[in-house]
């Protein structure tokens, strides 16, 4: 085990500490390796002496855009290693025009907390916006052009196996099956009828009630859904697992999610341009 739990996650306070996690150093590594793999770097805000950055590349001609999230949580360092991972293996190629912004709860992840040092949990921060990080971020989310699927990468301290959320109001193709399917090869998927308080819609899938007008608190998801993507999935992989089983799950998942859609968007117009709703 790598981390000790000592809470749920469910508390408006959260106990639960992963080991800390150096947002600095992993910015810098960051930004290294996305400006050798030909991305721009952007920081986009700052907190409490950490930078917020982004980084985004864009392919010649016409292709899909794909928008990827992780750190909100700093208790889940396995999304931010993931996509680090996926950076400096070249997986950024010129197939999409991709934006990640990879560290989005820097004073979290340096805690080793689920919420920033003020103690907000950020991914319930995108109705009534209160963090600073949160504006920060929905100011750079507004200067991107709409996305054709969203990734946020998280971890779940609950879960017996990997699961994800699905957001499709359009009835686009799904990608969840494809997503489980590669994930199942090197991590167990959570079978349980309740995930997370949901009842499930299969194993592993979660698609919750996804009307923006119909939620309290927005997660990042919703406010994605709402004002900047066609479909979009959580993924959450199991934080008692070790930590390279969840970085191959979630490399797992976002290969096949990322190569599902580019391929089915190759095929006529099983997508639409994506619009702002
Ligand atoms: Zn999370």
């Amino acid at each position: 085990m790598y981390f000790v739990k000592t809470a749920s996650k469910k508390q408006h306070v959260s106990t639960v500490k992963a080991t800390p996690f150096d947002p600095t150093a992993t910015a810098a590594r960051f930004s290294a390796a996305a400006r050798d793999a030909g991305f721009r770097v952007e920081q986009y805000g700052k907190i409490d002496g950490f930078p917020l950055i982004a980084l985004t590349k864009r392919a010649p001609g016409l292709r899909p855009r794909i928008y990827m999230s992780a750190g909100m949580h700093g208790d889940e360092p396995a999304p931010p290693l993931t996509l680090l991972t996926l950076l400096e293996t070249g997986f950024f190629d010129d197939r999409a025009t991709w934006f990640i912004c990879p560290i989005l709860n820097p004073t979290g992840l340096v805690r080793g907390t689920r919420e920033n040092a003020t103690g907000l949990d950020l991914n319930r921060d995108f109705l009534e916006v209160r963090a600073n990080e949160t504006r920060a971020h929905i100011d750079w989310l507004q200067r991107q052009p709409p996305f054709h699927l969203t990734l946020c990468i998280h971890e779940d301290w609950e879960s017996t196996g990997y699961y994800l959320y699905e957001l499709n109001p359009h009835q686009r193709p799904s990608l969840a099956e494809p997503i489980l399917e590669a994930v199942r090869a090197c991590c167990p998927i959570d079978e349980a009828p309740v995930i997370d308080g949901r009842t499930t819609a299969a194993p592993g899938i979660i698609r919750p009630i996804d009307d923006p007008l119909l939620r309290e608190t927005w997660p990042e998801a919703i406010y994605l859904r709402a004002h900047h993507t066609t479909i979009s999935y959580t993924l959450e992989s199991p934080s008692a697992f070790p930590l390279e089983y969840r970085i191959a799950a979630h490399r797992a998942a976002i290969t096949s999610a990322t190569t599902r859609l580019i391929h089915d968007l190759g095929k006529k117009s099983a997508y639409p341009p994506p619009s702002r709703p």
